[in-house]
């Protein structure tokens, strides 16, 4: 199911801490709130929005629902729910993780509210991180994956070790593996060794989980290369979700300090560095395969005047806006990179002459007409931009960008706001 995640329900019967909840989260997550008050408004509410709710944060006790009956209808419309409750005891507890909850929220904790924030914010972020489940058990696997959807994972689910290292191979960005011990072909020790082969654990969390009473083997599991262990039989939802959280804790940052080591800062686009080490390489494989490789360099025109004009920190905003159109208008698979102050350079794979003609000049007269917002949208910003583009048979990818380059100065030289391809002598009339 597609979420919403701009929108959250909030369910709620008492005025202050409602309003509370509601202020926060519009200050601080920007998030539109649909606030209803008790069980018969929500029916209401989810009976007639068309688009689903990602998130819905619920008072397990309402003057018409005194025993939760508002989570299972949430967790009947496929959406995640965190509950707040006044007081908690040991049965209430179990009540609530005996329905389908991401969490629970103590009403009268003083951080009640800052843990909110930050609970909706993890949710958010494990729609983008990818766990792969591994069991030959379906119903575990099912178990499983059920618990890692409320909290918004992307799940993947294989059936023994082998199937498991395949699918990593498709999907290298896996984040956390669960795997089951004992499995066919391929036991989960041996797939928690060939993955550290590949991984380190500051890369991939692992945690090993059986349904054995053998009491070494979470000694095993982790001398092996696991991050963490449970008893299948024994675990409670809640220890389940804290341990999955601290694992995805351990990687995340190693993520972040990796993906903030390629991109560039201003616009999120790969930096030069990252350009040059994924560019070569795809370069050569192209070359051996007999694929196409096209490279576009671009610049912004009279960038200087735009910064004279407007100021530098308009300059920015043109700069991100030139950059966001070129990474929407070229092919998800092509390398787009921030090459130095305004100036791109745009790899592309398995593109012939008029795919590349189309795709760039469409991109310059997009940017052309393009609006560019700024000072709280009140004034507007216009920029054009230079192209010139290149193809095989460059020996080297240095070679492509030279040429590239070059045909870039005709286009200078040509007026501006145009493209230049490789075949073209005189660049065509405006
Ligand atoms: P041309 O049409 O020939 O490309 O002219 P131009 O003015 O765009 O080119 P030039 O390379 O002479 O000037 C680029 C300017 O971009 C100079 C520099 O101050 C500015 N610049 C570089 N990086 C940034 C940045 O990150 N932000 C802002 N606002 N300006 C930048
Ligand atoms: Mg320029
Ligand atoms: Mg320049």
């Amino acid at each position: 199911m597609e979420h919403n995640i701009n929108k959250i329900l909030l369910v709620e019967d008492s005025r202050t801490f409602g309003n509370l909840m509601q202020n926060r989260l519009k200050k601080k997550l920007k998030l539109e709130v649909v606030w209803t008050t008790s069980l018969k408004e929500t029916v209401a509410i989810l009976s007639s929005t068309l688009s689903p709710f990602s998130i819905a944060l619920l008072d397990y006790t309402l003057p018409d629902a005194p025993n939760g009956e508002v989570v299972d209808l949430v967790a009947d419309h496929g959406i995640t729910s965190i509950v707040f409750t006044g007081n908690v005891n040991t049965k209430i507890r179990e009540q609530i993780w005996s329905k389908k909850v991401a969490d629970y929220i103590l009403k009268n904790d003083p951080n009640s509210v800052d843990y909110v924030i930050s609970t909706i914010q993890r949710l958010t972020r494990n729609t983008h991180d990818k766990v792969l489940v591994v069991d030959d058990s379906a119903l575990f696997r099912k178990h499983f994956s059920d618990l890692l959807y409320i909290h918004q994972f992307n799940v993947l689910t294989a059936v023994d070790g082998e199937n498991a290292l395949t699918l990593l191979q498709r999907h290298p960005d896996i984040k956390l593996i669960i795997t089951d011990y004992n499995m066919p072909k391929m036991d989960g020790y041996t797939l928690c060794q060939k993955v550290r082969e590949q991984y380190k654990k500051e890369e991939l969390s692992i945690i090993g989980v059986s349904a054995s009473n053998d009491y070494q083997m979470a000694a095993n599991f982790i001398k092996n290369g696991a991050s963490d262990f449970l008893m299948k039989d024994a675990f409670f939802v809640e220890e389940f979700y804290c341990r999955v959280n601290q694992c995805m804790d351990n990687v995340t940052l190693f993520h972040e300090i990796r993906e903030a080591a390629v991109k560039d800062f201003l616009t999120g686009l790969y930096n030069r560095r990252f350009f040059f080490e994924s560019g070569t390489r795809r370069f050569s494989e192209a070359l051996s395969k007999g694929g196409s490789v096209v490279c576009a360099m671009l610049d912004i025109d009279f960038f200087k005047k735009v910064n004279d004009t407007y100021g530098h920190d308009v300059g920015d905003i043109v700069i991100q806006q030139v950059a966001a159109t070129i990474k929407t208008l070229t092919p998800e698979s092509a390398i787009v990179a921030r090459f130095g102050g305004e100036e791109f350079c745009v790899l592309a794979f398995d593109m012939d002459e008029n795919q590349a003609r189309e795709c760039f000049w469409t991109l310059c007269r997009t940017i052309e007409a393009k609006a560019i917002g700024y000072n709280d949208g009140k004034d507007f910003a216009s920029v054009t931009i230079s192209t010139g583009v290149s193809t095989l048979p460059a020996k080297s990818l240095a070679k492509l960008i030279e040429e590239a380059d070059q045909r870039l100065y005709l286009a200078k030289n040509g007026g501006r706001n145009q493209v230049v391809m490789w075949n073209d002598t005189i660049p065509p009339p405006q």
